[in-house]
């Protein structure tokens, strides 16, 4: 069975979900083998061989990490060649993005960005135009290159061996042309990453800058918090948090919209999540057009019976 290479997405060791996701969609396809890159891999490994990783490339070395993307697609595009992947699954963040890119010029390989889906084929699914239209598509020439959305397949484990195969790190001088030369792991909230979160919670304008009840109800379901553009424009909550077209895209199983009002640009970001809720205390806002359930009311009103309610169990 040929190969599918998965590039890890960790931080030294500790193994994001959407490596869990990309294993399992990656079993559809061939034999899933984990691509590692940095330290930590004496604590990944666990994660990678329970979730179906048959090998785990490993390519620890400053040539490597203490650059940005283009050592890593010297290491990919040396795998590509060795083992002839199936396809080649990538997690859809900005430095997967660029690396994909670069990767599928290099092998002059065709390129698919942020699925949602992918199948046997491969197969994937995008969504696009601000979520208005779905589309099927497949690579034709070369070794599939895939970017893979957060939340596009629900997490199946299956235990294999991990094997670790050490991978040549000597890179190209043109690969090291841009070094990091600092940098700080950001400011801990203990809520979930807004991009991976299998809820999201966010708020508008109708917050009116109070982000208390939003927060609360977040914490209550495990959930991330987000954010409309009206209420980081205005100061209240880091931009970080904006979801929509000129913010981050999110695909959770459930998102909670509470006082916004449901513009084409917040629907961009969040219009793929699963199951869309909304509290809005005006019936005829947008927003209610594409909910799976609606709550006519007031935020402040509706969001801490809500809190109560799932507090209770
Ligand atoms: C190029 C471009 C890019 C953009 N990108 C983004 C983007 O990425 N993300 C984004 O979000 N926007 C984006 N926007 C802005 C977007 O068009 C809207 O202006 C914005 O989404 C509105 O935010 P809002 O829904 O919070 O505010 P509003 O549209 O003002 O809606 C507030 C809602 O809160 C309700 N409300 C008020 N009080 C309460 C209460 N107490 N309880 C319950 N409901 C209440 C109101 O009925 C209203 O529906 C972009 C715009 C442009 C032009």
């Amino acid at each position: 069975m040929a190969e599918v290479l998965v590039l890890v997405d960790h931080a030294n060791g500790e193994v994001r979900k959407t490596t869990a996701e990309l294993l399992t969609i990656a079993r559809r396809l061939g034999e899933p083998s984990a691509v590692y890159i940095g330290s930590g891999i004496e604590d990944a490994q666990g994660v990678l061989g329970r979730f179906g990783s048959h090998k785990v490339y490993v390519a620890d070395s400053p040539e490597v990490t203490e650059y940005l993307v283009a050592p890593q697609v010297d290491i990919l595009a040396d795998l590509i060649e060795k083992t002839s992947p199936a396809a080649v699954l990538i997690p859809s963040n900005p430095a997967g993005k660029e690396l994909a890119a670069r990767l599928s010029i290099r092998c002059e390989s065709g390129l698919i960005t942020d699925a949602v889906d992918v199948q046997a084929g491969p197969t994937t699914t995008q969504s696009v135009f601000a979520g208005s239209y779905t589309t099927t598509s497949s690579v034709t020439k070369g070794t599939p290159i895939i970017t893979v959305k957060p939340n596009s397949a629900p997490i199946e484990g299956s235990p294999a061996p991990a094997e670790i195969v050490k991978v040549d790190t000597a890179v190209s001088d043109a690969a090291k042309a841009a070094k990091i030369t600092d940098s700080k792991p950001k400011e801990q909230s203990g809520r979930p990453e807004l991009t991976e979160a299998a809820i999201v919670v966010s708020g508008g304008r109708g917050t009116g800058g109070d982000f208390a009840p939003v927060e609360e109800f977040a914490d209550a379901l495990g959930a991330a918090v987000g954010a409309s553009r009206a209420a980081v424009d205005a100061g209240w909550y880091p931009h970080t948090s904006q979801v929509g077209q000129t913010g981050k895209q999110v695909s959770p199983q459930l998102y909670v919209a509470a006082g916004i009002s449901g513009a084409i640009q917040h629907r961009a970001g969040m219009q793929t999540s699963k199951t869309i809720v909304a509290i809005n205390k005006d019936e005829e806002a947008p927003i209610f057009e594409l909910v799976d359930f609606g709550v006519v009311g007031d935020l402040f009103q509706v969001l801490p019976q809500a809190t109560e309610a799932v507090k209770r169990g």
